[in-house]
């Protein structure tokens, strides 16, 4: 996912981020055993996807679709956490990545919000979702530890849009006043 305020096409030529159209994104991706997550496979496209992530102008977040792996792996940047806290300036790669294998969202508030949301494999679109304002999620870290965690306001959007890829869905297939931003 990424944030529309940011946008900019300045991705390296080095990242390979699929984009709409490419059927792996409509795949429903694989679970990973769980005794294979500090395989060097698995480690690797936790890697990959991070370096990607990096290498985004404007990315918060990605899954492994992303990057052409159907596996049920993302990653959300600390960015999403921070995006309400003024002044938090830091660079690009200073942020931590949290990886999520085998995400499911456990529970999630009747209360919706509705902001715009881009992603990274649409470039240049935007539209606005509904989506929970609330989540709480568990997950398996890189690690391979169980994780629970809840999260709201951006955080919260951002798992939800990252759970979605991971299940074939696009925000484009959920959003209003969809339009694109013309990038040159
Ligand atoms: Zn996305």
């Amino acid at each position: 996912m990424i944030r529309e305020e940011l946008y900019s096409k300045a991705m390296t030529d080095t990242v390979k981020i699929v984009t709409e159209g490419n059927p792996v994104l409509r795949n429903v991706a694989a679970t990973v055993p769980v005794g294979e997550i500090q395989s060097e496979r698995i480690q690797k496209i936790i890697a990959d996807m991070s370096a990607a992530l990096y290498k985004t102008e404007d990315g918060i977040g990605i899954a492994a679709p992303q990057i052409g792996e159907s596996v049920r792996i993302f990653i959300a940047s600390e960015e999403a956490l921070e995006h309400d806290s003024a002044g938090a300036e830091k660079s690009k790669t200073d942020w931590r990545h949290f990886a999520f294998i085998n995400p499911e969202i456990v529970n999630q508030s009747k209360k919706q919000l509705e902001d715009p949301e881009g992603c990274l494999s649409i470039p240049g679109v935007y539209g606005t979702v509904q989506r929970s304002e609330k989540v709480k999620i568990r997950a398996y870290n890189e690690k391979g530890e169980k994780v629970e965690r809840g999260a709201s306001g951006l955080f919260a959007i951002l798992l939800q849009h990252e759970v979605d890829h991971l299940n074939g869905i696009l925000f484009i297939d959920k959003a209003e006043n969809l339009r694109k931003i013309s990038v040159d």
